[in-house]
């Protein structure tokens, strides 16, 4: 990894004062055995494990306070209200917004990628017009991008990548006509691992007047993320993947796009007035909530970012990144593994795949050690396609976890291989 000898200073010192053991013990979840052994979760790309705070102001929450929001002025409605409004404000503040307008809150990073895609298509994609997806990107990234062109009769474009995981960037210019209206690319990819440019990404394509989407699933929780300096048109993510619960996501998104896009769907909340005449929409951020939102969700998911701050995002992801050097290195020891997405700049996400074994297997008897990895395409069919190969294994690593887990890893790659001859 590309280091500064600054931030190296910076990264030992804060990896160095770091303490996993106590942040473990803040994770119920993580002290449980699996067939009689210790757990080791390593699949935090799909899903993280919660903090017992989490968990305590979901069980607050419905114990003493549950009413719905926004539509009551009894006691319990307006503290529900008042703690969904708070909500938003956290999150504004973990990204940096600038208004709390600019915070719409869904059911995940795929509910908002496609409310963008719809919203954003309906105003300013016509037929002729070209989107640009790259070639990494979660299913949840490509479909609802696929749709809106087979809608509108507009071209789908696919940035690619190189073996090394990495976007081709010197092929963006030529990609970006006066045609494309906007491009959606991931933070973070689920599953080369590949940190992307994003900054670099969206200043190229704002020089063209393009718009851009970014796919923060796996980013929201690799260093901090700042929308406002990175100057994203639109950022998505999941509250589960950062510690929080299922259920409930975010689209950030420019107050004044947002403003000029037409509601995603209809229904209580997202109106001022109906009438069968006329319907009037609320303003933002209402506009784009309609229904009864995931208030408890949305609660649950500002502790987790209060939580996250509190552990240290540097110091969480600068941990991270030591241990993904230390699997990496310890990995590629064992012979005949292959690691796929190899990108200079990577989260601490391996995916691999061994010599003459279907990952399938792999992930099933190292689930019977007790190890939680993820195997198959990890819902981007496309980066398997470009490897020719039908799935990895991958262990994605939080905070939370250890060289000590990893090492057990590596044994347990070590008797997969033993078992298979
Ligand atoms: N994009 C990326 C990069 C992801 O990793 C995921 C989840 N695996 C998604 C989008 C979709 O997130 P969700 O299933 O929480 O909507």
């Amino acid at each position: 990894m590309a280091l500064s000898s600054n931030s190296e200073q910076h990264s030992t010192n804060s990896v160095a004062s770091f303490n996993v053991n106590q942040i473990r013990a803040s994770f119920p979840i993580l002290s449980q055995q699996v067939y009689g052994k210790p757990l080791v979760y390593f699949d935090n790309g799909a899903t993280t494990q919660k903090p017992k705070v989490v968990l305590n102001t979901i069980e607050h929450f419905y114990n003493g306070i549950n009413a719905n929001i926004h539509r009551g002025v009894h006691k319990l409605s307006e503290e529900s209200t008042s703690a969904y409004e708070a909500a938003r404000e956290t999150v504004r503040e973990f990204i940096n917004a600038r208004s709390t307008k600019e915070i719409i809150f869904t059911s995940g990073a795929t509910a908002s990628i496609n409310l963008v895609a719809f919203a954003f298509g309906e105003a300013f994609v016509k037929a002729g017009d070209e989107v640009i997806v790259s070639e990494m990107e979660h299913h949840s990234n490509i479909v609802p991008w696929q749709m809106l062109c087979e809608r509108k009769g507009a071209t789908l474009k696919v940035l690619p990548f190189d073996d090394n995981g990495e976007l081709i960037l010197s092929k963006l210019d030529e990609f970006i006509t006066s045609k494309t209206r906007i491009l959606a690319v991931t933070h973070v990819s689920n599953s080369l691992g590949t940190v992307n440019p994003i900054k670099e990404i969206i200043a190229r394509a704002h020089a063209s007047g393009v718009k851009v989407l970014v796919d923060g699933a796996q980013g929201i929780k690799h260093g901090v993320v700042d929308v406002t300096s990175l100057d994203a048109d639109f950022y998505v993510f999941s509250g589960h993947k950062i510690y929080g619960p299922t259920g409930i996501g975010v689209v950030y998104g420019k107050e004044e796009l947002l403003n000029a896009l037409p509601p995603w769907q209809g229904g209580g909340d997202m109106i001022s007035t109906v009438s069968f005449e006329k319907t009037v929409y609320n303003e933002l951020p209402f506009k784009f909530e309609a229904g009864t939102a995931n208030y408890i969700g949305a609660a649950a998911l500002a502790t987790a970012l209060k939580f996250y701050k509190s552990v240290g995002i540097q110091a969480a992801t600068d941990y991270e990144t030591e241990l993904l050097h230390y699997a990496t290195k310890r990995l590629q020891e064992v012979e005949g593994l292959r690691i796929i997405g190899n990108a200079v700049h990577k989260a601490s996400i391996i995916s691999f795949v061994l010599d003459g074994i279907h990952p399938y297997d792999t992930g099933m008897i190292l689930d019977k050690m007790g190890i939680a990895v993820r195997t198959g395409t990890h819902c981007t069919e496309p980066v398997m396609a470009h490897f020719g190969i039908t799935g990895t294994v991958r262990a994605s690593l939080a905070f939370y976890n250890t060289k000590d887990e990893v090492d057990k890893l590596v044994d347990g790659v070590l008797r997969v291989k033993q078992m298979f001859g």
